[in-house]
């Protein structure tokens, strides 16, 4: 029934002359418009919700869900997946100190920003850690990697989630690249 309920969206369906199951709910359509023309995607989504459900990720409630975070286009859980694995401290505190061992600061991998350069000691250690791997190839039990881990200040991690799709580090740098060269072109050089 529930893919009679899809097939309402579905051109080949209703070239066929047939039309599918007309009543069904709201997120059948963003459903289809999603994943439609991404079928190996779909069923990599599907089965690592599944593997969370079954794995029953009891541990995932604590994370306070944010209001300005939109959930990925794989949906709340695995939204909630990528939060917990992001905000675990011990992981986090680990990424932190390598950062610093190597690099002497910890600095936002888009931006640049540094809390502790901007506010001094009050932001000394600060800086938020953003889980690079797109959601849908999240496992339980997988051990989140230092390499899975960027560091990004509050903005840039607030712009990486505001919308869908959420953007990869990567391509927010792009945006800010793009950003400051129209600025520079804009500005009126001073006299
Ligand atoms: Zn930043
Ligand atoms: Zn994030």
């Amino acid at each position: 029934m529930k893919c009679m309920n899809f097939r309402r969206f579905d051109p080949a369906y209703k070239n066929s002359g047939k039309v599918g199951l007309q009543r069904g709910n709201k997120l059948e359509e963003e459903v289809w418009r999603t994943f439609a023309d991404k079928p190996e995607l779909l069923r990599e989504v599907a089965s690592a919700i599944s593997e969370h459900v079954l794995n029953d990720d009891s541990n995932l409630a604590p994370v306070d869900d944010d209001e300005e975070t939109v959930e990925a286009d794989e949906g709340r859980l695995l939204t909630r997946v990528h939060r917990h694995r992001e905000r675990s401290k011990k992981i986090v505190d680990k990424k932190k100190d390598a950062i610093l061992k190597k690099t002497g600061r910890l600095a936002c991998e888009a931006c640049d920003f540094d809390f502790q350069v901007a506010y001094g000691a009050r932001g000394s250690g600060f800086i938020e850690a953003h889980h690079t791997k797109p959601v849908h190839t999240l496992r339980p039990g997988d051990k989140t990697k230092l390499e899975d881990l960027a560091l990004l200040c509050a903005n840039c991690h607030r712009m990486v989630h505001v919308r869908q799709p959420w953007l990869s580090v990567e391509a927010l740098r792009a945006i800010l690249k793009a950003a400051s060269e129209f600025d520079a072109k804009n500005t009126p050089e001073a006299a």
